[in-house]
């Protein structure tokens, strides 16, 4: 079994700028890369001015291109801190608390925060879930409004729809209301047809077996929750992480940026039995050239 990366194993793996650099050169680009100029391999090294790495031919490879850290003044080595810092909480990183620790601006630590977030939710990707064979588990459907009161005193909060296949993951999204129309083509695209599907007794739901899935209902107002499969345990568990890192950790979250820290949090909880391996997978997970 791995462990998790204590911060002294951080600072030795990662001592300097360069080390990161180094890094994400060898996991872009191989341990042996192949110049794409003069076919030579392995003649790379790199350049003493810039973040860059150059072969012998004189062609260049930067290699922060398309990643999170691509056009920043910020020292790569306090972006590597930041996505630890995202893996060693568990409700989620205050842009206040990047500010603090990396001793960056508040405006600096808002916008490592939102990258970061956005490349854990594409790290995690959305695979459809369930399906009708039998090793496929049962996928929990179901809804929560996220958020509060707004300045008026008036309710504001933003429905997400949340579908997880036990023993499985969770994908999740906003939508505007909850009706067959918003919530249909969601589930179609992200369920595998003929999954068993529990819910809740919302009567959207009734529609699932025109859809042709097996649809079980939980009847909460009857206090039947526990009984059998027909429970939606699983998706309350991502529920609980979703309310502590938005009510807890950032206080309020506006619909339009809600999306990214669901995809930040879908990244924790489906990592959540083995989150020693949520820093290493975010270190592998740079999209190659
Ligand atoms: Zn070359």
């Amino acid at each position: 079994m791995s462990k998790a990366m204590t911060i002294t194993e951080f600072f030795k793996q990662f001592p300097d700028d360069d080390a990161c650099l180094d890094h994400l050169f060898k996991v872009r680009y191989g341990k042996e890369p192949v110049c794409p100029k003069c076919g030579q391999i392995d003649t790379f090294h790199k350049l003493s001015k810039m973040p860059a790495y150059t072969c012998n031919c004189g062609h260049h490879i930067h290699p922060m291109v398309d990643t999170p850290f691509h056009r920043t003044r910020t020292p790569l080595q306090k972006w590597f801190f930041a996505m630890f810092m995202f893996t060693t909480t568990r409700n989620g990183v205050a842009a206040k608390e990047i500010q603090r620790q990396m001793g960056v601006t508040y405006k600096t630590a808002w916008r490592m925060a939102r990258l970061i977030r956005e490349y854990m939710g594409l790290v995690d990707g959305d695979a459809p879930i369930g399906g009708s064979s039998g090793g496929a588990g049962i996928v929990e459907i179901d809804e929560v409004g996220i958020g509060g009161k707004d300045k008026r005193g008036f309710e504001d909060k933003v429905s997400v729809l949340g579908m997880v296949e036990r023993g499985g993951e969770v994908v999740s999204r906003v939508v505007k209301r909850r009706t067959v129309e918003e919530m249909f083509p969601i589930i179609a695209k992200y369920v595998r047809p003929g999954s068993r599907i529990v819910t809740d007794e919302l009567p959207t739901y009734t529609h699932l077996h025109r859809e042709g899935y097996w649809h079980a209902v939980v009847n909460h107002s009857a206090k039947e929750y526990a009984r059998g499969s027909a429970h939606t345990n699983t998706i309350e568990s991502f529920w609980a992480m979703v309310k502590r890192t938005i009510a807890g950790t950032h206080i309020w979250v506006s619909e339009k940026h809600l999306p990214k820290y669901l995809g930040e949090i879908e990244f924790r909880w489906n990592l959540r039995r083995s989150p020693e391996l949520m820093f290493r997978v975010l270190l592998v997970s740079f999209q190659r050239p």
